[in-house]
């Protein structure tokens, strides 16, 4: 017979363990060494810690969002962090801001290996039915079609250098729609087509293209769910790990795809999302 206290300690709820998770640091991972990155929205939450990972992994980073004040403050803790960053204003909605971005990486660096494209607009809050066609236009041309630009326009400088992968960040909702983010989930299951539609013609020119797709990770983007004890518990009780993950959960899967480790990855979804149920 199985020991009561056996039982109760497997029954005890998974969120009182501590969870254990990897860094550059950890690891002394050194694999990108000499890649040059773009991670775009990457002053704050996932984008910010992405930067930070490829960063402490070796590769120089350009690093971009909306706001002045935003860049030069992340840029001042990853460079106390002793990482080789550089970064300036980015809208990713802005051609010339995006051309401005890509030019600072090639110019500077002499290339351009590794693109993040992370950056996303949710200005609607409601039922489906009630959005009107600007936030619709708003959402597409932040979400989805600005992440398909910046590819576009990095492909000819990751061809330059012989190849080059890719990463677009979706989302859990982009497998099962929110009901009250109906469009931004909507945006987002694009983001999982685009990656397939772009595998063929990138693997052409040896450039891979992964997309991940985050569970609920607490960051400001979240924080709405994190009011109130109530919405915090309705917002774990969907996810088996009953936690949510953390920007750095990100940042790992992001650095592995990025990295020649996964050399014989292309096309693929990859859900970081705590357990949490997904089906198209
Ligand atoms: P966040 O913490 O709110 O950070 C957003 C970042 O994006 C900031 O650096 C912001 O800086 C920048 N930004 C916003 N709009 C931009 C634009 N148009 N062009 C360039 N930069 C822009 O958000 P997050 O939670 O890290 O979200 C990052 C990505 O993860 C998004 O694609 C989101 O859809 C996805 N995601 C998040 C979660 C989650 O639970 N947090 C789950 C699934 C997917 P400025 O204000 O200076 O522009």
């Amino acid at each position: 017979m199985f020991p009561l206290t056996r039982l109760l300690s497997l029954a005890r709820p998974i969120n009182h363990f501590h969870f254990r998770m990897a860094s550059a640091a950890a690891t002394g991972s050194r694999r990108l060494e000499g890649k040059v990155a773009v991670v775009t929205a990457s002053t704050e939450g996932i984008g910010y810690a992405i930067a930070k990972r490829l960063g402490e992994e070796g590769a120089h980073v350009v690093i971009s969002s909306r706001k002045q004040a935003n860049v030069d403050k992340a840029l001042k803790s990853l460079k106390e962090a002793n990482l080789s960053v550089s970064g300036l204003v980015c809208h990713v909605g802005k051609e010339s801001d995006r051309a401005k971005l890509i030019e600072m990486a090639v110019k500077e660096n002499g290339g351009l290996d590794i693109l993040v494209s992370n950056a996303a607009a949710n200005p609607f809050f409601g039922k489906i039915l009630d959005c009107d066609d600007k936030s619709w236009d708003k959402i597409f041309e932040i979400n989805v079609k600005s992440a398909f630009l910046l590819v576009k326009e990095s492909v000819p400088h990751m061809v330059s250098r012989g190849g080059g992968s890719v990463v677009l960040v979706s989302s859990i909702a982009g497998y099962m729609p929110f009901e009250l983010l109906g469009p931004y989930s909507v945006s987002k299951t694009a983001l999982l087509g685009l990656t397939k539609a772009l595998t063929p013609q990138l693997t052409e020119m040896n450039i891979r293209v992964n997309c991940v797709a985050p569970g609920l990770i607490k960051t400001n983007f979240s924080a709405a769910l994190f009011a109130t004890e109530e919405s915090t518990k309705l917002a774990l009780s969907q996810i088996p790990m009953k936690r949510a993950g953390t920007p750095d959960e990100i940042a790992g899967i992001v650095s592995f795809l990025a990295s020649d480790d996964a050399s014989y990855i292309t096309g693929e979804n990859m859900l970081v999302a705590g357990g949490s149920p997904s089906k198209l």
